[in-house]
């Protein structure tokens, strides 16, 4: 049976944006996936700073922190200079970067959001034994669409797989919807392309480098200098 409430949303998304907010015929949806230091940072910085030059800056950037930091922080790529840094605005949830953008005197049409792999979703603790249990709050898929659909150019990265190799189901979803859709890859230490991100656990910090299948273990993480 045809779910009809799913159905709607897919094509109509109310996200809360002020309804005079929009692009008409503009819209863009661009997706850059990879594993982890792949470059992705590095092409939202190179297709944002295209919008740059005109004197309003014309672009949004946003960058996913799941420790619930919300606040102006900074995108430097890896391995760029101080130069090329760009001002973003952390958030770890999709209803913030609606009230940014209804917050703006001057609307940007362009709007990056870098790491969408880390939005966690939410869901009602009381569904959680069903088979599908109810998402509370906007999810990243639906904030995408709707931005796309009221004409903005929507650039975001996200890694496609996590290190243990199974596909992350948001960041795939928005693949599906995405007008472009640009795949990286990266260089293992071996020299190898590599395809997969390995975990790496240094003094109970985590972090993520790339491997090549060789080298990637999807069943333990790396260990490395690790204290007790
Ligand atoms: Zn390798």
């Amino acid at each position: 049976m045809l779910d009809n409430e799913k159905f709607l949303s897919r094509n109509i998304i109310e996200i809360g944006l002020s309804p005079e907010i929009k692009w008409p015929g503009k819209g863009e949806q661009i997706v850059i996936v990879g594993p982890a230091l792949s470059g992705k940072t590095e092409k939202l910085a190179y297709l944002l700073d295209k919008v740059r030059f005109p004197k309003n800056k014309g672009y949004l950037l946003f960058s996913v922190n799941n420790e619930g930091k919300y606040g102006r922080t900074k995108i430097r790529p890896f391995n760029g200079s101080p130069k090329q840094e760009l001002d973003a605005i952390a958030v770890f949830k999709p209803e913030q970067i609606v009230q940014s953008i209804n917050k703006l005197p001057i609307c940007k049409r362009v709007i990056g959001i870098d790491n969408v792999h880390l939005f966690r979703e939410e869901f009602d603790a009381t569904l959680l034994e069903k088979e599908e249990p109810k998402k509370i709050g906007l999810g990243v898929v639906d904030l995408c669409n709707a931005l796309f659909q009221r004409g903005f150019r929507v650039i975001v990265t996200g890694t496609d797989l996590n290190w243990q190799g199974f596909p992350q189901r948001n960041v795939l979803d928005i693949v599906a919807f995405s007008t472009e859709v640009h795949k990286l890859d990266a260089i293992c230490d071996c020299g190898q392309k590599a395809f997969r991100s390995q975990l790496i656990i240094n003094n109970n910090k985590e972090s993520f480098k790339p491997v090549c299948f060789e080298h990637w273990n999807p069943n333990f993480p790396n260990i490395e200098n690790s204290i007790g």
